[in-house]
């Protein structure tokens, strides 16, 4: 088991990462906040699988399970409502407790009804997914609207982040790999030393054991988490998460949301993002040695051909961080340094199309 403390301005809490967690490290959390009551939101997948031993590790406190179906459909406004009724009804009061039991879904939704139950109660992440060690620190909670994902939310911190490596077990290798995109991402924008042994490492995510996980979770959050202290409401090195977004969330919506997954996307937008960086801002990143590491992990190395250069420079314009006719790409200098970078949209374009020729 290995642990680290994340500091922002609300509170400071510990990430703690390894095996066998939940009959140790959370009881310690339980009894150091001793609620009045427990709600469990899950994921049902989740639930299904691990239910019954988190029920049985929070057995001494009155609890309730709330489970929700996986997917993004879940993070809506209509779930969150049930819940609240459903906590309502239970009677749950400002000094119980939510456990977030599932991946970035389930931690964003939960973490909005822990925000704003009754003006908001502390939850405490228990991330089921490689994904969510971006996902469960950092505080940022939503559910999607209609107009737009990630759209009624809040910065809320939780308690404690409980990472049970004995969870991640039975995670698809397809999630597997998702997770490990934003993984590359903060070696690349923040830990160099990161990015080279995961290079060296990791050249098939079906093959990453226990021990990887817990040092490729642990730095990937200390990055983040270094990120956060500096700019907690993302008013300036925040952005820097962007990493490989601006074109990959372009790729995914352009697609079809569910037809690439946001890791292949993202991957993807990285890798523009590295030669970007050369061609504009001198560089010298290996690109060709990036670009054949992600064909051997598996992930798509260019832009799918049915996806028009317009139709993803229409879609970055809409990005919330582009403004009056430019597009902010987050670059790098190096490996560990980032850069943002302005562009107008016609040489942004006409860059993309020069690299996906
Ligand atoms: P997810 O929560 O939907 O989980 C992915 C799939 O894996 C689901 O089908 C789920 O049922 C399944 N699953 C989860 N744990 C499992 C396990 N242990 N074994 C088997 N199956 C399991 O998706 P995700 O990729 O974890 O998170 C994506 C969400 O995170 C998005 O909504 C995104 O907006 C959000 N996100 C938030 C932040 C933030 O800062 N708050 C950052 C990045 C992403
Ligand atoms: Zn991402």
């Amino acid at each position: 088991m290995k642990q680290l403390v994340v500091e922002t301005s609300a509170r400071s809490y510990p990430v703690i990462v390894g095996t066998g967690l939940i009959e140790t490290e959370l009881m310690k959390q339980l009894e150091r906040l001793n609620p009045s009551r427990i709600l469990v939101i899950a994921d049902s997948a989740v639930q299904n699988l691990y239910g019954d031993k988190l029920m049985r590790a929070v057995s001494s406190f009155p609890s309730d399970v709330y489970a929700v179906p996986s997917g993004e459909e879940s993070k809506s406004f209509q779930t969150y409502y049930d819940i609240q009724t459903f906590a309502l009804k239970q009677g749950l009061d400002r000094k119980s407790l939510i456990l977030a039991f599932g991946g970035g879904v389930i931690g964003d939704l939960a973490g909005f009804v822990a925000a704003t139950y009754m003006r908001g109660i502390p939850f405490i992440q228990l991330p089921t997914t490689l994904l969510a060690h971006d996902s469960a620190v950092g505080g940022k909670v939503a559910v999607n609207h209609p107009e737009g994902k990630n759209m009624i939310g809040a910065f809320y911190q939780p308690e404690a982040v409980i990472y049970d490596l004995d969870f991640l077990k039975s995670l698809p290798e397809s999630e597997l790999r998702s997770g490990f995109a934003e993984v590359i991402k903060h070696g690349l924008i923040g830990n160099e030393e990161l990015y080279s042994w995961l290079k060296q490492e990791i050249r098939n995510v079906g093959r990453i054991n226990d021990s990887m996980l817990q040092r490729m979770i642990l730095q990937g959050i200390s990055v983040k988490a270094a990120v956060v202290k500096e700019d907690e409401k993302e008013s300036g090195v925040r952005a820097h998460l962007n990493f490989g977004h601006t074109l990959g969330h372009a790729i995914e919506s352009g697609a079809g949301y569910g037809k690439i997954s946001h890791g292949d996307a993202v991957a993807a937008g990285m890798l523009f993002a590295v030669w970007l960086s050369n061609r504009t801002l001198g560089a010298d990143l290996p690109y060709e040695e990036i670009q054949s590491w992600f064909r051997e992990l598996g992930f798509p190395t260019e832009v799918p051909s049915d996806l028009d250069t317009d139709l993803l420079l229409g879609k970055m314009m809409k990005d919330k961080k582009a403004s009056s006719g430019t597009i902010t790409m987050v670059l790098l200098q190096s490996i560990g340094e980032c850069r943002t970078q302005a562009f107008e949209k016609d040489r942004l374009k006409s860059l993309l199309e020069i690299w996906r020729q």
